[in-house]
């Protein structure tokens, strides 16, 4: 059974991977006009910023996405930033399409489309920046080209999911949030019919072997249990941070207790600099990273109860976590905050049942290294291997405990 259960997932695999659902194409038509020098580097509230909007615009149409800004698909916005050490008042715009599949709860799914323009408005790391187009591919086409594409895959697979889906592409973010943080403060949706927010920023650079970040995984354990099986289908290493508090949109959403999730393939030598250039982009890599994305949403919308918000803890870099040879088979409590590994759930037949470690256990020593956080947990697994025993230390209604583990 276990060889045929194989061959079938085997065969799924393989007629995936012919009807790709995202092409590599499709990714480099969005990215190559949106960072081309034409659009001059998509200025907040800047006549590119506005070109730009207008082909986002324009794709949500085409998908069939209803408007879901106040002034049609725009949700323009006051913004106030200095030029040349003068403050301006101007207005920027965020661009909101709308899937609606009469659903009660709506998923967000978002990315920043504006950058630093040419120069001007600040946070350029190009020596002599000013008056230079900086073209953003991977900050943020990368992401923008994301939400354009997944929008026209949910709009196009003639399935009626669970939820409705808001595809919205913010402004004035290289400027601290700012269209993010307006649209949280007069949300076109009503915020309470959010399950959860999905936001792409910089996901056009992966390297095989970093692997992609996820932030916001503390913020529900939702996350924790259904990206890691994902991501291996999709043959993607990850690296996790628990934090919903970061350097893009998903902050605005998680401030507001909504469970977020961020993707990120990793800062590089072009980050903020005139460099960030088209011809660098990864566009297969991109390709497969909304693979994984449409998989996640297409699970999240299969969940039988709404993802439960959690506030996470400190930020965290967390170590690799996908390539390990070992894992114990249990579902580690994400919420957790405290000393050790919280366990959440055991698998059949797995080498923590076969050891009789339970739900509630809290693990704190494994293989003779303390325990701390998930990630202690994850890197001392990458030292392990098949067949080898270990010692484990566990809580177990304040008694501590020592069991042998075989992998
Ligand atoms: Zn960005």
């Amino acid at each position: 059974m276990k060889y045929l259960f194989s061959t079938i997932l085997a065969v799924a695999f393989v007629l995936e991977s012919f009807g790709q659902r995202f092409q590599a194409g499709a990714i480099r038509k969005h990215i190559e006009f949106l960072a081309s020098d034409d659009l001059e580097g998509r200025g907040t509230a800047s006549l590119g910023e506005i070109r730009a909007a207008n082909y986002i615009v324009a794709a949500f149409k085409a998908a069939g996405l209803k408007p879901a800004g106040t002034r049609g698909y725009f949700q323009p916005f006051e913004v106030t930033f200095g030029i040349d050490g003068e403050a301006h008042d101007l207005t920027g715009r965020n661009v909101a399409g709308f899937l609606d599949n009469g659903a009660p709860k709506t998923i967000v799914i978002g990315a920043h489309y504006d950058h630093l323009g040419k120069g001007f408005q600040g946070s350029s790391l190009s020596p002599d920046s000013k008056n230079k187009i900086h073209n953003g591919a991977d900050d943020n086409a990368s992401g923008t080209a994301g939400v354009l594409e997944l929008a026209r895959y949910f709009a196009g697979n003639n399935v009626k999911e669970k939820h409705n889906f808001l595809f919205i592409t913010f402004s004035g973010e290289e400027l601290g949030l700012i269209g993010s943080k307006h649209y949280v403060e007069k949300p076109t949706l009503p915020l309470n019919t959010f399950s959860a927010m999905i936001n792409m920023d910089m996901i056009g650079r992966l390297d095989e072997r970093k692997g992609i970040i996820v932030s916001g995984w503390g913020t529900s354990s939702v996350w924790g249990k259904l990206i890691p099986d994902l991501a291996k289908r999709q043959n993607l290493k990850y690296t996790v941070d628990s934090s919903g508090v970061g350097a893009s949109d998903h902050t605005s959403f998680y401030l507001k207790n909504i469970p977020v999730v961020q993707f990120f393939t990793g800062s590089h030598g072009d980050y903020h600099k005139i460099s960030d250039d088209p011809e660098k982009i990864n566009y297969e890599g991109e390709a497969r990273i909304l693979a994984l994305i449409s998989d996640l949403l297409e699970s999240l919308d299969k969940e039988t109860a709404d993802p439960e918000f959690v506030t996470a803890g400190n930020p965290h870099s967390g170590a690799t976590t996908s390539n390990f040879k070992v894992t114990l088979g249990v579902m580690p409590d994400y919420s957790y905050t405290g000393e050790g590994l919280k366990i959440d759930g055991v698998s059949k037949a797995r080498p923590a049942e076969k050891a009789g470690i339970v739900v509630g256990d809290i693990i704190t020593k494994l293989g003779g290294e303390p325990i701390g956080t998930i990630y202690d947990y994850m890197e001392i697994l990458g030292k392990h291997e098949k067949g080898e025993t270990v010692e484990v230390e566990l809580q177990r209604g304040g008694e501590t405990k020592v069991v042998k583990v075989t992998f």
